[in-house]
């Protein structure tokens, strides 16, 4: 086999097992189940967690690089109590993130929804576990990658976050980009996307970069400090909008190969 054919197969693999698996997730009927049970878990486990007022382990492994240490410093010192902005009042538990403190790569969304707000996990609800498919789809474990939000706390029946509210929460995330330090950021969605162009923005020798929409940002490497930032839409949009997965796997392989 011509080595053009044999690449042309291999792409043609990756298109084909990436579709299957987001497919799956769109058709999965035993899915919903499950996610319907595990919403009802999520609570169980929140009831408990409200109880004791402690927060989920930040790591899959023992906490105990310098990397580690500061983030969860920065946890329960600075967010845990953290009445900055109005958010504070109506919030079960703050989400602060999760993931490898050492991955190169790092996911940041928008705000909690409800069953973020009960755990205190992001990105645990049906839109999170599209974006675990889609972690996969790039062979790459959820555990392995960092994830957070822009916001902390859960906005009110999951509106847009207030421009208020995005800046005295915002230090928090930069101080967690600041700690991690990532190679790769995937913007999920238009406000993260915003918030990182902002930076960029007013960075010193940064570029001027306004938000149109996503359509003209994705696909895209921008560059916040030395790290290469890749937006792409947010998993929820992807679910209502099931046509715009071919963008959203190229963006993925963009990322893979720049990881490789
Ligand atoms: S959203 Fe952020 S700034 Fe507002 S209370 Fe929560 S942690 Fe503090």
């Amino acid at each position: 086999m011509s080595r053009k054919l044999k690449k042309s197969v291999a792409q043609y693999k990756d298109s084909f097992a990436f579709n299957t698996a987001i497919n799956e997730f769109y058709s999965d009927k035993a899915g919903e189940e499950k996610h319907a049970e595990s919403a009802v878990a999520a609570r169980q486990r929140a009831a408990g967690a409200l109880r004791d007022v402690s927060l989920p382990p930040l790591f899959k492994s023992v906490e105990n690089s310098e990397k580690d240490k500061a983030l969860k410093k920065l946890r329960d010192v600075q967010i845990n109590n953290c009445i900055k902005c109005g958010l504070a009042k109506k919030r079960n538990l703050i989400v602060f993130g999760e993931g490898s403190s050492d991955s190169d790569l790092m996911f940041i969304g928008e705000a909690p929804g409800a069953e973020e707000d009960e755990t205190g996990r992001p990105f645990v609800g049906r839109a999170g576990q599209l974006l675990t498919k889609i972690i996969e789809s790039i062979n790459l474990k959820r555990e392995y990658v960092y994830i957070a939000n822009i916001i902390k706390c859960r906005p009110p029946g999951n509106r847009n976050p207030e421009q208020s509210e995005i800046e005295s929460c915002s230090s928090f995330l930069r101080e967690q980009i600041d700690i991690i330090k990532p190679k790769i950021i995937c913007t999920l969605g238009k406000f993260s996307s915003m918030f990182i162009f902002n930076e960029i923005s007013n960075s010193v020798d940064g570029e001027s970069i306004e938000f149109e929409k996503m359509g003209v940002h994705r696909g895209k490497i921008y560059n916040y400090k030395s790290i290469k930032v890749v937006p792409t839409y947010h998993p929820s949009y992807l679910l209502r909008n099931p046509s715009a997965k071919k963008d959203v796997w190229e963006d993925m392989k963009l990322i893979r190969s720049m990881l490789s």
